[in-house]
């Protein structure tokens, strides 16, 4: 099969051919018909992501369809359609997995990170991590629902009830968010890169009541703020954006270091926290949501070989929504 792998950090992905794996116990073999380009798998390939076990097939967005079943798989059977995420593996048997925080788990696996993901024509996933993905929608536009959707949807949980909610970096997550937030009848202020004025249209045509330049102050007082930008100096620019009482999320894996800011900022019981990975329960609720929420995806499709080129344009902003790599030519 065609991989794009990834050897070392700060260097292109390889194009290489590999043997079909096998499923063992418990895993599926996936046919890969389409895998979102997330901003993390860019964090992979700069060497920001520790627990990186290399040399790695990128990709958590993953979507395809079973072509064999290993012993012990009870949920699916081969010819079915099957998203895989970026929450490979949770022990089951850790204090944050018996609490239900399987997110935090203390010996996970993560997809296209600690194990084989979806830039490639196969892979193999453990079934009981997967989800089965609804009809009426093509592969390419559902594979960026399995990050961008999922952690989308993970932080603006953690924002609360907010009805005015900024939004810090508008690529793949907050066109979704965007989407779940007008259906939830929530207003979006979203910041962009300064003068990207193509983002800030794209935000604005998806239903935000208001786009801007990153530099500029919120044009009122928010209830909340999710970063996607991973944008150290952008925690107190939010602070500075949201009401008494507010949560600032940060919803990245990694971010560059927040700067030095005053007592005064955080003051008025305003929030700072961090959303890290996925559960398999933020799955099925947020693909139930986006079902009902009629969420449509923007996607720029890649081949498999050209991942390389997807992930330069990404890093340079140069998308309106989500690139994906396409198998199918
Ligand atoms: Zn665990
Ligand atoms: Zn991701």
């Amino acid at each position: 099969m065609r991989a794009m792998v990834l050897n070392s950090e700060r260097s292109p992905l390889d194009s290489e051919s590999r043997a079909v794996p096998r499923p063992g116990p418990g895993q599926v073999l996936i046919k890969v018909n389409a895998c979102g380009v997330c901003r993390t798998d860019l964090h992979l390939v700069d060497g920001e992501l520790p627990q990186a076990r290399l040399p790695v097939i990128p990709g958590h967005e993953i979507i395809g369809h079973i072509e064999d079943v290993g012993p012990d798989v009870a949920d699916f059977r081969t010819g079915e359609r099957i998203g895989v995420p970026w929450l490979g593996h949770a022990c089951g048997v850790c204090k944050y997995c018996l609490a239900g925080q399987e997110n935090l788990c203390d010996a996970p696996q993560f997809t296209g990170c600690t194990i084989d993901g979806g830039y490639a024509e196969y892979v193999i996933a453990d079934s009981r991590f997967c989800f089965r993905m609804p009809p009426g929608y093509s592969d390419l536009e559902l594979a960026p629902w399995l990050c961008a959707g999922l952690i989308g949807y993970r932080a603006l949980r953690k924002a609360g009830d907010a009805k005015r909610i900024g939004i810090y970096g508008f690529g793949a997550a907050a066109h979704i968010v965007v989407q779940v937030c007008r259906f939830e009848q929530r207003d979006v202020f979203a910041f962009t890169r300064p003068e990207d004025g193509q983002a800030q249209a794209f935000a604005v045509g998806l239903g935000a009541a208001w786009a801007g330049g990153s530099d500029t102050p919120a044009p009122c007082e928010l209830d909340a703020a999710i970063l996607f930008a991973p944008v150290g100096a952008l925690v107190p620019k939010a602070l500075r954006d949201v009401a008494k009482g507010g949560t600032v999320v940060c919803a990245g894996i990694h971010m560059s270091d927040i700067p030095q800011f005053p007592y005064d900022l955080l003051w008025g019981e305003r929030h700072v926290c961090s959303v890290a990975n996925l559960t398999r329960r933020d799955g099925t609720e947020f693909i139930a949501l986006a079902q009902r929420a009629a969420i449509r995806t923007t996607v720029v499709p890649y081949p498999l070989t050209a991942a390389n080129e997807a992930l330069a344009a990404l890093r340079e902003g140069r998308l309106s929504g989500a690139a994906v790599l396409s198998m199918q030519g």
